[in-house]
């Protein structure tokens, strides 16, 4: 049977990911994604999955999927690397639904052609987009080189880099905010590069929405 996208590691099913609702978590390839950001908390939380690249076969994925059914599991959730870069997304969030589950992809936002389609074909009930500094049009040079080494882990980038990661976020920004889904949620790893007024413009810009620092565990020092 034809293989899907999703890696076949363990699924974990969570009640803290989105909050009161019984979740299992499936994974895109970890190494698939367009930033490399400061401890990169996927590659560095599911260190064992980094070299995976065996993904599950329709089949297998059918049986997972009946079996978290049985269990009780609602909402599956999409996780990376960047599930958005994933060529066959559209046609793995089609089976997840065909078979009766809520989906939300966790993205960085990046992509927002990819959103804005998922939205048009109907194929997705929520994002989880992450919102890793201040978006704003131009930066000061002690923002540009904090920022560098938020999102690309070096200040040895152009700064256009990370205008252009800005410009797509509020992008991808404004799309989800005109079309709520029922599973959406916004978030920010609280890295420790961040300064206090960086937290507060994050802030600002969500404050029409619930909105978490650190949903899982604090990014260390390096
Ligand atoms: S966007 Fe996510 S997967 Fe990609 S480097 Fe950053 S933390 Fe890691």
């Amino acid at each position: 049977m034809k293989v899907s996208l999703f890696l076949d590691v363990e699924t974990p099913i969570t009640f803290r990911d989105q909050p009161g609702i019984q979740s299992a978590v499936l994974y895109t390839e970890i190494n698939l994604c367009n930033l490399n950001c400061y401890h990169c908390h996927n590659r560095h939380g599911y260190n064992e999955y980094k070299g995976k690249k065996e993904k599950l076969s329709y089949k297998k994925l059918k049986e997972k999927l009946l079996m978290l059914k049985a269990l009780g599991v609602e909402l599956i959730i999409i996780s990376g690397g960047e599930p958005t870069l994933e060529k066959k997304l559209e046609e793995g969030l089609r089976f997840i639904r065909s078979l009766g589950f809520s989906v939300r992809v966790d993205t960085n936002g990046t992509n927002p052609e990819v959103i804005q389609r998922l939205i048009e074909k109907k194929v997705v009930n929520g994002f989880a987009l992450d919102i890793k500094i201040p978006l704003k049009v131009r930066y000061t040079p002690q923002e540009l080189k904090r920022f560098k080494r938020v999102l690309f882990s070096t200040e040895d980038v152009d700064d256009e880099a990370v205008l252009n990661y800005s410009e797509k976020l509020m992008t991808s920004l404004e799309i989800i905010k005109k079309n709520p889904l029922q599973y959406t949620v916004f978030r920010t790893v609280e890295y420790p590069l961040l300064l206090e007024e960086d937290k507060n413009e994050i802030r600002k810009l969500l404050e029409f929405s619930p909105h978490q620092f650190n949903p899982f565990y604090p990014v260390e020092e390096e």
